[in-house]
């Protein structure tokens, strides 16, 4: 799909589910116009000198950092590297943030932000210059009670040690600038799988309760980065049944099952999962329409669309990437009856252990691994409950349940601060 088309694809979606949501509230078009547009916005030009076939040539990244809505706390929210980064993909992932951090009742606000770069095809030391000049820019606008950034696709530990140098030299030490961090610069126990922990242990929730079969129930993850890795190292721990996986080159089969523990060995020594053992090369189209149990999307916004949503025979998808499904597929998905747990609850295993990184660092005080996973896991199934709770009294889906309880929460704050 076309990268213009996927992020009109993701804006409109969020749109969608918003004015879906906002109707059933009844919230006034005054507060929906507040909702609705950002805080700031702000795009960041960065010149760099890279090296290309031997020749040194001058090269200009753009980035975006998008702050949404901080009636509930700083600004949060990750930082992307990916060629298809764009001002509307970031505003669209932004808001995300502030529903996010809401229904999981985190004291933070919503952000996102991200450079236009592949960061495959820089060497190691441009991408610290580029991320310390990015920095350099945003400086004014980040900082612990102000906006706090995070990893996402195409960003890491490393990059975010590089973000924690470049804010302290102008500010002092500050770990808890940014999260996500290695452990040795203040980084968290648990937060590196905490987003695929979180996805592991909301889709044991929600098959039991569609009385799927726990053991051995089969599950086909797209996108084997962060969080697709560690949702299926953590799923396969719990019995299920893993039977492809994929990256951005395309997927593994097994019918009886893949050794994820092999697959990541596999992704460490060569790069990608393409050629690993006892599996069979699956093209990421065909992984999608792979007959399952569970549909876990772990990778880029839109990738269940009405090209593919008639086709999808998983009974269970669980959104572990951000805006997997465009609103037109969630109403086909829904009408098959086909339950997903959205986006805004699935994958916030991450920013709830970020907050736990951001109070260890404000406390000086680092909690153990077996706490963090304890709080997150008691967090999100807490809200799991709510969330179900709300949509069976309503009658309505987990996304519009999960939607209301957030915009309630913002709309509170909001008011209560006069905005
Ligand atoms: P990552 O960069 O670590 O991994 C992304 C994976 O997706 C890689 O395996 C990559 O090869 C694959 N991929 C990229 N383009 C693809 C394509 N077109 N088709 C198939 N696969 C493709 O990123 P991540 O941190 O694992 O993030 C994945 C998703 O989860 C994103 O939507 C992100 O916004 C969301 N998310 C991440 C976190 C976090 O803590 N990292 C938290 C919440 C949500």
């Amino acid at each position: 799909m076309p990268v213009e088309r996927k992020h009109c694809q993701c804006q409109d979606t969020q749109g969608h589910f918003l004015a879906r949501a906002f109707a059933r509230l009844n919230v006034e078009l005054e507060l929906q116009a507040l909702l609705l547009h950002p805080f700031r916005e702000t795009t960041i030009s960065v010149p760099l000198k890279v090296h290309n076939d031997g020749k040194e040539v001058l090269r200009t990244y753009v980035g975006h950092r998008v702050q949404h809505n901080h009636a509930r706390g700083p600004f949060k929210g990750g930082l992307r590297f990916h060629p298809g980064v764009s001002l509307g993909e970031t505003r669209a992932l932004a808001q995300l943030m502030t529903w996010k951090t809401a229904l999981v009742g985190v004291p933070f606000g919503g952000a996102k932000g991200g450079i236009a770069v592949d960061p495959a095809a820089l060497s190691l030391d441009a991408l610290e210059v580029l991320t310390k000049r990015f920095i350099q820019k945003m400086a004014p606008l980040i900082g612990t009670h102000q906006d706090i950034p995070a990893p996402d696709i195409g960003t890491n530990p490393q990059v975010m040690a590089w973000i924690l140098e470049e804010y302290s030299k102008s500010h002092g030490y500050t770990p808890a600038v940014v999260t996500g961090k290695p452990l040795e610069l203040g980084g968290s126990a648990g937060r590196l799988e905490s987003t695929g922990y979180g996805v592991a242990c909301l889709t044991q929730k929600a098959a039991s309760e569609l009385s799927l079969p726990v053991n051995g129930a089969r599950v086909v993850i797209q996108g084997f980065g962060n969080v697709g890795s560690h949702t299926a190292l953590r799923l396969a721990e719990l019995g299920f049944h893993v039977i492809a996986l994929s990256d951005v080159r395309g997927g593994v089969y097994a019918d009886t099952g893949i050794d994820v523990s092999a697959a990541l060995r596999h992704v460490r020594a060569t790069g990608w999962l393409e050629g690993l053992a006892d599996t069979e090369p699956i093209s990421n189209a065909e992984l999608l329409e792979l007959p399952c149990d569970i549909l876990i999307p772990a990778a880029l916004e839109a990738t269940i669309n009405c090209d593919n949503a008639d086709a999808i025979k998983a009974s269970l998808i669980v959104e572990a990437a951000n805006i997997p499904v465009t609103h037109l597929a969630d109403a086909t998905l829904r009408e098959r009856g086909i339950a997903i747990v959205p986006d805004i609850l699935a994958n916030a295993g991450g920013v709830s252990a970020s907050y736990y990184e951001w109070v260890q660092n404000l406390q000086e005080f680092p909690w153990d691994h077996e706490t963090v996973i304890r709080r997150l896991e008691q967090r999100l199934l807490r809200v799991y409950d709510e969330v179900r709770d709300l949509a069976q009294r309503r009658g309505i889906d987990l996304r519009m349940a999960a939607y209301e309880l957030a915009i309630t929460r913002v709309a509170e704050a909001v008011a209560l601060r006069g905005f």
